[in-house]
This record gives C-alpha cells, structure tokens and sequence, in this order.
C-alpha cells in the first residue's frame, strides 16, 4: 500500500531471468522530493530494480505503483509518458545523429520543445550541438542522456550508475547537478560510488544477491562505512 507523501511504492517484487532469479520480494518506497540511493555490488540487482520499475522487464509477482497507479503491465514509453524517466547505464545514445537530434528526439517523445534547462544544467551541450553522438566523450554522453531525460519536466528519474567509467571532474560536475535536479525532480541513483551516493542520498537501500539487506535513512548512517557493512 502507498501512502500519500509516497511517488514510488514497490512491494513484494520478484523478477527473474528464465529459471534463474533476479530479484527476491524487494519493498521499496521513494517518497516525492527525496533522494534515494541503491547500493550494491556486481550483480546485486540494481540495474533489474530499475528496469523493472520502468516496465523494460515483467515481474513474476509483487506490485509498483506511481503516485498509487500500477505500473504492472504498462509499457516501457506510457510509463516514461506518465513522468517516469529511466537513465540506463550503458550510456546508449543515437551515435549517428548529432547532440541536437538527439535532443529532438527526445523533445519529440515528451512533447517538451524548451531545452533551457538541458542547456542551463549542461552548458558544454550548447557547443557540442552539430558534433555526432558517436563521436562524445563518456562525460559528454552522460551529459546527453540526462539531458534528454529531463526534457518532459519528469516527476521521477531513475538514474543507473550515471559515473561509471567517469573522469573525477566530470564525476563531482553530476554531483552538483544532481543536487539541483533533486529541487524539482525526485531521484533515484544506483552508484557502486559510495562517497557520492552518500553525498547526494536522503536515505540509501543496500541490494545484495537480489534482496534489500539494508535500509539506511538516519542522515548519521547514510555513509560509506555503512553500506559497507551490508555489501
Ligand atoms: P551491475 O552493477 O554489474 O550492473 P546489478 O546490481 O545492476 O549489477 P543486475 O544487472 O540487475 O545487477 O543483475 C542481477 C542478476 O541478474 C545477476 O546475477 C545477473 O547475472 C542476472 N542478469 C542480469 N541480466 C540478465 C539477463 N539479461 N539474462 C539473464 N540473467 C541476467
């Protein structure tokens, strides 16, 4: 059951591969205006949590509800249509277009034609508009994939493991939009980057082997040390 304050509840949520299981009864709960972070080793099931919640994989039992609407069953574009964006962690971008189609695209998806705030969180976007998607750095692409997710204004973002594989500079430059992000977009943020996540996160689930082993939301808690004890 969700209540009121509640953008996200996840209950009871199991989600497998074939015959071999991915995810073990995961309760979840994101309330509007947080920061939360999920933490967890190689293979823990971060990456399955979020694509399930973004309807890219089908549960075998439990619920997801958004703002207490089902998400069972709706497919991955209607649940990205309802505010619900999803950043995945290959970093995937449309390498033949350049920046500015790109972007298009995803003004063209979520009917959000101003790219001010693309532009504002991300002023490096703005030179790099005419240069092929193919052709960005792993920072610039980062860039470009959370700059296309919040055309639409989302009400929540699920971003997987945004720095992996990324320079310091470009690392503590996400740092910082995510705290502004977090002002207007609720944020949910799979890191192995404990200092970060724990820099940006209210509260912080620890996934080991497909189940929740931990859920630390006292602010004295959310550290590194801590998330290490349940990894
Ligand atoms: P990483 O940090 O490496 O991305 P993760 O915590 O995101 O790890 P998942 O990618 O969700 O973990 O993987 C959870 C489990 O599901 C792992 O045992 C993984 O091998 C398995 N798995 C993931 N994707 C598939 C797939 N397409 N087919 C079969 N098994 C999969």
């Amino acid at each position: 059951m969700s209540d009121a304050g509640d953008i996200l509840t996840v209950s009871g949520l199991s989600v497998a591969y074939g015959a071999s299981r991915a995810l073990f009864d995961i309760d979840m709960r994101v309330r509007r205006g947080e920061v939360v972070g999920c933490v967890g080793r190689n293979g823990a099931g971060k990456t399955t949590l979020l694509k399930s919640i973004a309807g890219f994989l089908k549960p075998s039992s439990g619920s997801i509800e958004c703002d207490g609407k089902s998400l069972l069953g709706l497919p991955a574009y209607a649940i990205a249509g309802m505010g619900l964006k999803y950043v995945p962690q290959d970093k995937r971008v449309f390498s033949d277009l350049t920046v500015r189609e790109n972007l298009e695209l995803g003004s063209y998806a979520s009917r959000d034609y101003d790219w001010t705030p693309v532009i504002s969180y991300f002023p490096k976007l703005k030179s790099l508009m005419d240069r092929k998607a193919g052709y960005l750095s792993g920072g610039e692409r980062q860039m470009l994939m959370i700059g296309r997710a919040i055309l639409g204004r989302p009400s929540l973002m699920l971003v997987d493991e945004p720095t992996e594989g990324l320079a310091p500079s470009i690392v503590l430059q996400l740092k910082e939009v995510f705290r502004e992000l977090s002002k207007t977009t609720t944020l949910v943020i799979v890191e192995q980057n404990l200092p970060l996540v724990c820099a940006i996160a209210d509260r912080v689930y620890a996934l080991n082997e497909g189940r929740i082993m931990a859920e630390l939301r006292e602010r004295a808690d959310v550290t590194p040390e801590s998330c290490e004890r349940y990894l």
